[in-house]
């Protein structure tokens, strides 16, 4: 999954840091992030060649022995030399630790962009020295980086897979039951009630899969595998999905991408592993 960098060792502890020679630098713009312009084969832009472009920038995380920093405040971006490259184009780079890092590095630029006034008195915010938090100074309100918690649903019935496509979205393909957990809510209760408003049946004997931060939603991941419990019959919300039907193994024509948690929990079922 794209958080998987083996060897490569992401390091998200917070201190304050000023950038050395050779610590990266992060231009987040829309939903791309400054490369080189050498294709498959670039990197991130050093800060030392790009330090006159960065009114402020702040410490986000290390990969290795590596700092990241983001500029936070910039006027313009470099053109010569170095290109804005979309997030999911950073999968097709031969470091792959690359798309996890721009994704990552993107959360944290929307969460400093959003958190710029409280949101309770009106006043600028201010960071933290000591940990990832905005903090006022005016009313004491305090904000951390958000992440919302969400639930992928695999719903097996033998050797069938319950499997869906969503309605008016950018992605097309086949994905499994998803929705975020409301207030109040557990991630069991999220996980039946999402099934039951999305397909309409019931489920049974859920078993934690794996989780998986995923950054172009703010949120964090988190799979199960469940059996169905009573009738077949799918009532499909079609607000939500535009396809919702079971699937023998032998059907499933997913291929493995390393990249989501779903297309994992999809490849497992299919293999029967
Ligand atoms: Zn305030």
């Amino acid at each position: 999954m794209i958080q998987d960098i083996l060897p490569h060792v992401y390091d998200n502890h917070y201190e304050e840091h000023t950038p050395d020679d050779d610590s990266y630098i992060m231009f987040v713009k829309g939903g791309r992030v400054l490369a080189e312009a050498k294709g498959e084969a670039s990197n991130f832009p050093l800060y030392k060649d790009l330090k006159d472009y960065v009114k402020e920038c702040v410490y986000l995380f290390s990969i290795d022995d590596k700092k990241y920093f983001l500029a936070k405040e910039y006027d313009s971006i470099p053109e010569e030399g170095y290109e804005l490259v979309g997030l999911r184009d950073y999968y097709t780079y031969k470091e792959k630790h690359m798309a996890f890092t721009a994704v990552t590095a993107f959360q944290l630029n929307n969460w400093y962009r959003n958190n710029k006034f409280c949101g309770r008195c009106g006043k600028p915010m201010t960071r933290s020295h000591k940990e990832r938090m905005m903090e006022c100074r005016e009313c004491g309100n305090t904000v951390y980086p958000k992440i919302s918690p969400a639930v992928i649903v695999a719903v097996t019935d033998g050797d069938r897979l319950l499997m869906t496509k969503y309605n008016n979205r950018e992605y097309k393909r086949y994905a499994l039951i998803a929705g975020f957990s409301e207030v109040g809510e557990t991630l069991e209760e999220t996980v039946h009630r999402e099934v039951m408003e999305e397909v309409g049946v019931k489920v049974k004997n859920l078993q934690y899969y794996k989780c998986q931060p995923w950054s172009f939603s703010d949120s964090l991941l988190v799979g199960f595998f469940c059996e169905l419990d009573g009738s077949d019959k799918i009532k499909m919300d079609e607000e939500e999905l535009s396809v919702a039907e079971w699937l023998h193994r032998d059907e499933i024509e997913m291929v493995y991408d390393g990249i989501s948690l779903t297309n994992e929990m999809v490849i497992k079922f299919k293999e029967n592993k």
